[in-house]
């Protein structure tokens, strides 16, 4: 259900992508309160800029074509209106919370419709002064590079993006087509020498901006989540290599990079356990039956 909502937001209006979103949320209201259980959180996962006090406000989502947007104004049910989150925080959440051994400082990178990021600082998520932080995609490693949807030039985004990927590979024609990160797998696991220079190059992009993460914040280490741990066999090496040469702190150790346990169900088991943990500290938001 997740890919299939994913998928329906990408470019498409507004209120259309979000309708169909609630249909999907009403089916699955719909089973929980067959097993018996009762609704008590709604979040909306979004790969884009959700500020700290959002009031249900996302301030922009540049691969939905997002600006400004009130949640509520755009959900057909005002009894079921979710609160927007950005999913790379869910993502890095619900790694600390899941992974056995998971690092107390550590940068959480995704691919899913962008590239998404978030930091986890001491065991909490760094939001930033206005709940922005962890725009890795839009750091440029090639300054005078192509143009990104967020009007800049050469970010991370167009070069280890899930769309540049694939243009790369020679397979953008699948972009809206299955499962395009299943395929791209399927591709290098076979061998195909354009998915495997498009992943080399992707990796090289990624490692070029967590070296600067790396040296900027010092974590214990940095997990590639999201789509990037379906591919990770491929983007390990080169992200590697490419820290091995940048990051300036020394020791700097392979494993310190390594994938999420989670991948592609991070942002939903983050937004699951988040209004659970809410609750769990502060019983008395439970309504009583
Ligand atoms: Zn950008």
């Amino acid at each position: 259900m997740w890919r299939r909502a994913e998928r329906a937001n990408e470019g498409r209006p507004v209120g259309e992508a979000l309708a169909e979103l609630a249909a999907l949320a009403a089916g699955a209201e719909a089973e929980a309160r067959d097993l018996g259980l009762r609704v008590e959180g709604r979040v909306l996962a979004v790969p884009g800029a959700v500020p700290n006090e959002t009031g249900g406000r996302v301030e922009r989502a540049p691969n939905l074509g997002w600006h400004g947007i009130d949640v509520a104004d755009h959900w057909p049910d005002p009894d079921t209106v979710p609160e927007p989150e950005n999913e790379a925080n869910l993502g890095a959440l619900a790694e600390y919370w899941n992974a056995e051994q998971a690092e107390k400082t550590f940068v959480h990178v995704s691919a899913e419709a962008g590239i998404g990021a978030a930091l986890v600082i001491d065991g909490q998520l760094f939001r930033g002064a206005r709940g922005f932080a962890g725009e890795l995609g839009h750091i440029p490693v090639h300054p005078d590079g192509v143009r990104c949807a967020c009007g800049a030039r050469g970010c991370l985004e167009q070069y280890a993006g899930q769309a540049a990927v694939l243009r790369e590979a020679g397979l953008a024609r699948h972009r809206r087509q299955g499962d395009p990160v299943a395929l791209l797998a399927e591709r290098a696991g076979a061998g195909h020498a354009p998915t495997l220079v498009a992943l080399d190059r992707a990796g090289r992009a990624l490692g070029l901006a967590l070296a600067s993460a790396v040296d900027l914040i010092d974590p214990d280490g940095l997990v590639l989540g999201g789509a990037y741990a379906e591919l990770a066999e491929w983007l390990l090496p080169s992200v590697r290599a490419e820290l091995a040469e940048r990051v300036t702190v020394r020791p700097w150790a392979p494993e310190a990079l390594r994938p999420s346990v989670l991948g592609r169900r991070g942002p939903v088991l983050g937004a699951a356990q988040t209004t659970v943990r809410r609750i769990m500290a502060d019983p008395t938001l439970l309504p009583a039956e």
